[in-house]
């Protein structure tokens, strides 16, 4: 326990209480994050989909989000003792936060609740993002109040507090925007010694020696081998565009640091089969290399992976076969990982995101994406895949195309979560966002599809994966996602046949009170439960 314990820490890191969760260790629940209040009560939303991490005596979090971490080993190499840095858990703040505070960092992936997951749950389910609610809880927390350090906010989402008046309104100091390493060391000692701050800081490229090795355990063991991802696609964030490697051993140094908390190691990067990639040329030894290392390493039983693109997996069958061998996936103990769709239009691929094909050619990309997810079920991979809905100067032949896809898609254990296209990275300024109220029929068509395939395979999945999971809350979550999928069935099948696929029309019938979405038996335990 630091020696500031009772006045509190001079620096307190920390990240809303969505962010502290692992959500059961599992990919397809992280994105009930994006679920906004009101559709479940609070208590079981975050008993049972978000339970949070634990908690040390001092106030500290067991585990952390990743880029929290990153800022903690950041503070701690540029000279700041590790008595005077803890990363705390939002709902101990009191522990921790004090006269001797002088300021605290928060991370946050989507601050407003605008981001394309958010936007288009909210849209669609109306209501306010949970992470939205969470982050204005923590800067409203009564010890921030009271002792008045200053905020620093950074994280992926930090790009939404770049306008003055919302940074002035949520009373934050300085907002880091790209990669922290190099700036945060600077910018908490102004704070310490009760300088004034820049409002925002860009931060830079950081070069792979100079990436700190995090000192502490991460949430679901997450370790970072590689940054960027340098396809650059219009509508991502820049600051993904310079794409590099790290090397093995600071890699094995983070998965010690997760394994000696009791966390399987789970690889991170934008395309995991990408490591030490020449360009767009797949270094399958160096891949498998890396995975063989660390699936080796004492204490090891298992490896997860984050992202991987479907470009890699259809250039690179060999290397999913090898992997899976490696990392003794099987039928009944199958890899997950996200990756992008997008679209089944050739043009939109084109205009968009042309790097996101190579080395492949736009026009191949339909082909390309079936022969990949063909490869991924062979292999016993399930793709948790995104789909983006209303890109800018999208027409009614693009949304076609994308129907077309998702169908050949369906024999496929995957997941689709169609996203609504948000107006951010280098379209920012150029284009709007796609709602709800912008919907045409076939593009609710394609919605309708996407959740339809994600409620098929969602019930083989639920019985998989919570199969090998412990029950309690576990069978909590997947008692109300069973119940959810019935639900979802059948609102999909009266948005065909009554509606005619306009989702808008029929959201505004239930918020109207026209259409009654929720069935007696649910009303009446909502009831006993809000008592
Ligand atoms: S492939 Fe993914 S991470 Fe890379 S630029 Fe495109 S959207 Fe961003």
């Amino acid at each position: 326990m630091g020696k500031n314990h009772n006045g509190g820490y001079k620096i307190v890191l920390t990240a809303d209480r969505t962010l502290m969760s692992e959500y059961h260790g599992g990919i397809f629940l992280g994105f009930s994050a994006c679920v906004p209040k009101g559709i479940i009560p609070d208590w079981a939303y975050f008993s049972f989909f978000c339970p949070s991490v634990g908690v040390l005596e001092n106030g500290a979090a067991k585990y952390a989000p990743y880029g929290t971490r990153k800022v903690e080993a950041a503070l701690l190499e540029y000279g700041f003792k590790a008595d005077e840095v803890v990363v705390a858990h939002p709902e101990h703040l009191h522990k921790v936060i004090g006269p001797n505070t002088r300021v605290v960092g928060v991370t946050e992936n989507d601050p407003l609740g605008i981001g394309p997951a958010t936007t288009t749950f909210t849209e669609v389910l109306g209501g306010e993002a949970y992470m939205k609610i969470k982050f204005k809880e923590l800067l409203n927390h009564p010890a921030i109040k009271k002792y008045k350090p200053k905020i620093i906010v950074g994280g992926p989402g930090s790009w939404q507090l770049e306008p003055e008046h919302v940074r002035k309104k949520l009373g934050i100091d300085c907002v880091v925007i790209g990669e922290g390493e190099r700036v945060v060391g600077q910018l908490f000692e102004k704070a310490v010694k009760g300088e004034q701050l820049p409002e925002v800081v860009h931060g830079e490229v950081v070069p792979v020696d100079e990436i700190p090795v995090i000192r502490n355990a991460t949430i679901d063991g997450l370790v970072e081998i590689a940054r960027g991802c340098g396809r650059g696609c219009r509508f991502c964030v820049p600051t993904l565009q310079q794409f590099r490697c790290r090397p093995i051993k600071d890699i094995l140094k983070e998965v010690e640091v997760n394994l000696r908390a009791g966390r399987r190691p789970l690889l991170h990067a934008e395309d995991v089969l990408r490591y030490k990639a020449k360009g767009f040329q797949i270094n399958r030894e160096a891949v498998a290399g890396l995975f063989r290392t660390v699936k080796n390493y004492p204490g090891v039983e298992s490896v997860g992976i984050s992202h991987f693109a479907l470009s890699s997996v259809a250039a690179a069958p060999d290397l999913i076969e090898e992997l899976s061998s490696i990392l003794d996936v099987r039928k009944d103990s199958w890899m997950s990982g996200q990756t992008g769709v997008e679209t089944g239009s050739p043009r939109m691929i084109k205009k968009h995101m042309s790097g996101k094909c190579k080395p492949f050619k736009p026009e191949d990309w339909p082909s390309m994406v079936v022969e990949a997810f063909e490869i991924l079920a062979e292999n016993n991979w399930v793709p948790c895949a995104t789909l983006i809905i209303g890109l800018p100067g999208e027409e009614e032949k693009d949304t076609e195309l994308t129907i077309e896809l998702v169908r050949e898609l369906k024999p496929f254990k995957s997941l689709i979560v169609p996203l609504f296209y948000v107006a951010m990275g280098a379209m920012k300024d150029r284009t709007t966002s796609f709602t709800l109220e912008k919907m045409t029929p076939t593009q609710g068509e394609l919605f309708l599809d996407c959740w339809e395939h994600d409620l098929e395979w969602g019930k083989v999945l639920l019985k998989e994966y919570f199969v090998t999971r412990k029950f309690g809350v576990g069978y909590g979550a997947r008692l109300i996602l069973s119940y959810a999928v019935k639900k979802g069935m059948k609102l999909i099948q009266i948005c065909r046949e009554q509606y005619d696929c306009d989702v808008k029309a029929m959201v505004d019938d239930v918020r109207n009170g026209e259409l009654e979405v929720t069935s007696k038996p649910v009303k009446i335990l909502q009831r006993i439960i809000k008592h």
